[in-house]
């Protein structure tokens, strides 16, 4: 028997990652592949804890605007990609986007993310306007960019115009998995380098990566989490691949529910004060995924905005969830689950604890 085997081992790897913050690979690979009866509710209880000496019982939302499903890029995985000739596109216009941010604020919302495909009608300009209306409305509401890869002087104007946070997930710390997962015209340098600029920019940045890919390996999920681990991101994004029916991984395995919500409480571990969201992915992968994902660490959910009649269009996976219902109700229903795992949405920006 090696040590790794010993009872209570992985359950030691727990405290030390919670007091050092930081594992070998080895016992990385231990705690991401451990079997212990009760490891996953042990590991939880120990992100919850971390989670609430930073942020209480505070679950931050986010209002989701995914207000274009048109898309220049090609990655493999993705059911908007542009080649997918199936699939319905549309772009919401400026006023459509304003006044879904104006409903959210509404209903409660002080932080609006702004997520789509790379679609150039949406110039470096267009996307200022828009910034600089929902700014305009709602001064006191932060605006965060999830619209891909661009360079740094657009980065630099949209920071300039009131954007303040930007979600960019890394997808994989691994280049040759990376190039799996994409078309040769896409470069892990770049994508790497774009989170580095919006750094440098003085964006709250996230990265992040899907957990079950095809191609994945352990080594890779090690890769990602020592990438997390140097750039300490103030947010990470972390869910579960599920495969799209019109792209060539539509067969693939989809990622698993307790591997993603080992991975969200590892990264609360590592990096206490990050802002991790309860993502869609995993609550569409599992009924009750996003209570599951706060009670493993996470604090952010993000309920859709978006016009009914467009949401069943953003389709990045099968099977994905909410998307027949109306902003309010969305909002009704995950006000309702958070505060039966004893968390409470509450009415804030939900910056990162060091800004
Ligand atoms: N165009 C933007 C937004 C991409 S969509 C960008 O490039 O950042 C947001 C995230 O959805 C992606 O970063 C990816 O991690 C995730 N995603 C895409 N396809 C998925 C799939 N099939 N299963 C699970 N997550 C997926």
């Amino acid at each position: 028997m090696t040590e790794s085997r010993s009872p209570g081992y992985c359950r030691g790897l727990v405290d030390k990652l919670e007091s050092e913050k930081n594992l070998s690979d080895e016992e990385f690979s231990s705690v991401l592949l451990c079997d212990d009866h009760d490891f996953d509710s042990y590991l939880a209880e120990k992100a919850r804890a971390v989670r609430e000496k930073i942020y209480g019982k505070d679950v931050f939302i986010r209002g989701l605007i995914e207000f274009t499903n048109y898309c220049k890029n090609n990655c493999r995985y993705c059911g908007i990609r542009g080649e997918n000739k199936n699939a319905v596109r549309y772009r919401l216009s400026e006023e459509d986007i304003i006044s879904c941010s104006d409903k959210g604020y509404e209903l409660g919302f002080r932080t609006f993310v702004l997520q789509g495909g790379e679609d150039p009608y949406f110039t470096d300009d267009r996307i200022v306007s828009i910034i600089r209306k929902i700014k305009e409305h709602h001064p006191d509401a932060a605006v965060t960019l999830s619209i891909g890869e661009k360079e740094k002087e657009s980065y630099q104007k949209f920071f300039d115009a009131g954007a303040e946070r930007y979600l960019l997930r890394h997808e994989t710390a691994d280049r040759s998995h990376y190039e799996k997962l994409h078309p040769g015209n896409m470069s892990y340098e770049h994508r790497m380098q774009c989170l580095r600029d919006l750094r440098d920019i003085g964006y709250q940045v996230g990265c992040g990566m899907m957990v079950g890919s095809p191609y994945q390996t352990t080594e890779h999920l090690i890769k990602d989490l020592r990438f997390i681990q140097e750039f300490k991101p103030e947010m990470v994004g972390i869910g579960p691949f599920i495969p799209h029916h019109d792209t060539e991984y539509a067969d693939c395995q989809p990622g698993s529910a307790e591997m993603t919500l080992r991975l969200l409480s590892i990264v609360r571990l590592i990096l206490p004060e990050v802002l991790l969201p309860a993502t869609t992915a995993l609550g569409t992968i599992d009924a009750s995924g996003r209570e599951k994902g706060i009670i493993a660490g996470a604090n952010v959910v993000m309920p859709n905005l978006s016009p009914k009649n467009v949401r069943d269009k953003y389709l990045l996976y099968d099977n994905k969830i909410c998307t027949g219902d109306e902003a309010a109700e969305c909002i009704r229903c995950m006000t309702m689950k958070v505060s039966k795992t004893g968390y409470r949405v509450v009415v804030s920006r939900g910056d990162h604890i060091s800004r």
